[in-house]
C-alpha cells in the first residue's frame, strides 16, 4: 500500500473516530432531553386537567369527549385522578387505557410523591396531588411519536453527513498526502535518471528548508563524492596504465631494435642495460601502488606494535644509503626525550619505513649535493619528524597538489620518479593518525613535517 494512501486512511479513521464520538455525544444529549421534556409535559397535563377535574369541576363526559377528539390529532395526554383510597375519580378512556394502575403502584406514588417509567414504549408519570387540603394521586401516559421522530430523523441526518464528511475527509486527505509527497514522487523520478555514467544528475532540493530538502541534499552530497571518487579511480587507472606503457614501449623498441640485426657484444650489453633500467622503473611502480593498496587498508586490518622512532629514521637512512650510495642523510635530534615512552610509536614498522623513505630519498633527488637533513623533535604531546634539504625547491602552483597520486611537479624533469611517494606517504601518515605538511621555496629548499 502507498504512503499517500495509508496516511489518507489514517486521517479519515481518526477523522471518523473524532466524528463518531461528537455524534454520540449529540445524540445522546437530545435523547435524555426528549425524555426529560416529554415527562415534563406529562406532569403539566396531568396537573392541568386535575385542575379541570376538582377545581372547575368540569363534567367527566366533556372532558372525556375532549380527549377521544384530540386523540384523532395528536397523540394525547391519558389521565387518571384517583383519590387517596385509590378510588379512580376521573379516567380519559377507561376503555383504552394505555397505564394499568394496580394498588403497589398507586401506593408507590402517595409514598414517593413522584415516580416516572416506561410502559410498553409508552411513558408514564404518577404524582401526588394535593387541593384543598385532601390529597389525590395523578397518573399520565403518552406515547411521544413527535420526539422519536425527530430523533430519527436527528440520526439519519447524522448518518448521511457523517458519510459524506468521510468521503470529503478521505478524498482531501488523499488529495494532501500527495502534495505533501509530491517532492518524494520528484525524487524517485530523478533518481531513476542516476547511473554510474551520470553521477553529476542530482536530487530537486526544492524551495523549502524541510525534512526532504535535508535528505535531497544530503543524498546529492553523496552523489558529488561518489562522482569525486569515481573521477579519481578513472584518473589513477589511466595513469598506472600510462606509467607502464612509458617504459613497456621503451623496453619494445630497444629489443626489436637490437632483433633487427646483428650486433657486437657492446650493443648487446648496452640494450641490456637499459631494457634493465626499464624493468626497474616499472618493478619501482608495481612495488608503489601494491605499497598504496596496503596503505589504504581498513587500519584494523594493518598490525601496529610500538615502535622506537629512532631506530626506524635510521634503518630508512640506510635502505635509502644502500640504493644510492651517492647520498648523503644526516640525522639529528632537538631534544632528548625525557622518557623512554617518548620515543616510542604505536605504527606499522614497514609503512612507516617507506613514508620515511619517500621524503629522505626526495630530499636527496631534488637537491644538486644529494642532501638532506632528517631532524626529530619530542613535544610534550607526541613528537615531529622534519626532513630538510637545501634542493631545487617546490614551484608554488605545484604545492597544492604534490600529495595528489601520480602528480609530478614542474622540477621533475630534475629527478625520476612516479608521483606516488608523497601521496603514499601522505596515507601512511594519517592511518597513524598523524599530519604532514610541507614549506617549499624555489631554489632555497624543502622541509617536510610529520606530527604525530
Ligand atoms: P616523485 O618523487 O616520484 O616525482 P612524489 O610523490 O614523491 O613523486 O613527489 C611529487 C612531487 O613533489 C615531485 O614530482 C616533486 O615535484 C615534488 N617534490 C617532492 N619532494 C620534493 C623535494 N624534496 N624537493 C622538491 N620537490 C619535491
Amino acid at each position: 500500500m502507498k504512503i499517500r494512501l495509508r496516511l489518507a486512511l489514517l486521517f479519515t479513521a481518526l477523522a471518523a473516530a473524532i466524528l463518531l464520538a461528537f455524534a454520540a455525544v449529540i445524540y445522546w444529549s437530545a435523547r435524555s432531553n426528549r425524555e426529560n421534556e416529554f415527562y415534563a409535559l406529562l406532569q403539566k397535563e396531568a396537573l392541568t386537567k386535575a385542575n379541570l377535574v376538582l377545581d372547575a369541576k368540569v363534567d367527566t363526559a366533556t372532558l372525556q369527549r375532549i380527549y377521544r377528539n384530540n386523540r384523532q390529532i395528536i397523540n394525547e395526554v391519558e389521565v387518571a385522578v384517583y383519590d387517596s383510597n385509590f378510588h379512580l375519580l376521573y379516567h380519559d378512556a377507561v376503555d383504552i387505557d394505555f397505564v394499568k394502575e394496580h394498588p403497589r403502584m398507586l401506593s408507590q406514588i402517595r409514598n414517593e410523591g413522584k415516580v416516572q417509567f416506561y410502559q410498553d414504549g409508552w411513558q408514564v408519570i404518577g404524582l401526588r396531588h394535593e387541593f384543598e387540603g385532601r390529597k389525590y394521586l395523578l397518573t399520565a401516559a403518552a406515547y411521544d411519536q413527535y420526539g422519536y421522530n425527530k430523533l430519527e430523523s436527528l440520526l439519519q441526518n447524522m448518518m448521511a453527513v457523517f458519510a459524506a464528511a468521510m468521503a470529503l475527509i478521505f478524498g482531501a486527505g488523499l488529495y494532501f498526502a500527495r502534495r505533501a509527497l509530491q517532492p518524494v514522487a520528484a525524487m524517485t523520478e530523478q533518481a531513476r535518471h542516476i547511473s554510474a555514467t551520470n553521477l553529476h544528475l542530482c536530487l530537486p532540493v526544492g524551495r523549502n528548508a524541510d525534512e526532504l530538502a535535508e535528505l535531497a541534499a544530503t543524498f546529492n552530497n553523496m552523489l558529488a563524492q561518489l562522482e569525486n571518487s569515481f573521477e579519481a579511480q578513472k584518473n589513477f587507472v589511466s595513469n598506472i596504465s600510462h606509467e607502464l606503457r612509458t617504459p613497456l614501449a621503451a623496453m619494445i623498441a630497444e629489443l626489436e631494435l637490437a632483433q633487427s640485426r646483428e650486433r657486437s657484444t657492446e650493443e648487446y650489453r648496452s640494450v641490456i642495460a637499459r631494457t634493465l633500467g626499464d624493468a626497474q622503473k616499472m618493478a619501482r611502480l608495481t612495488g608503489s601502488l601494491l605499497d598504496l593498496a596496503r596503505a589504504e587498508y581498513d587500519p584494523a586490518q594493518i598490525t601496529f606494535r610500538p615502535l622506537r622512532i629512532d631506530e626506524l629514521l635510521f634503518d630508512a637512512r640506510q635502505q635509502v644509503l644502500q640504493a644510492h650510495p651517492d647520498y648523503r642523510i644526516d640525522i639529528g635530534f632537538a631534544n632528548e626525550p625525557e622518557t623512554e615512552a617518548q620515543i616510542m610509536l604505536n605504527g606499522n614498522e614497514y609503512l612507516l619505513k617507506v613514508a620515511l623513505i619517500n621524503l629522505l630519498e626526495n630530499g636527496c633527488k631534488f637537491s644538486d649535493n644529494h642532501h638532506c637533513t632528517a631532524t626529530l623533535y619530542f613535544t610534550t604531546t607526541g613528537m615531529e619528524i622534519s626532513v630538510e634539504d637545501k634542493g631545487i625547491g617546490i614551484a608554488p602552483d605545484d604545492l597544492p597538489h604534490i600529495f595528489e597520486p601520480f602528480y609530478r611537479g614542474a622540477n621533475s624533469r630534475f629527478a625520476e620518479g612516479n608521483g606516488i611517494g608523497l601521496s603514499l606517504t601522505q596515507k601512511i601518515v594519517r592511518l597513524h593518525k598523524g599530519t604532514i605538511e610541507v614549506y617549499s621555496r624555489p631554489y632555497q629548499g624543502t622541509r617536510f613535517l610529520i606530527i604525530f
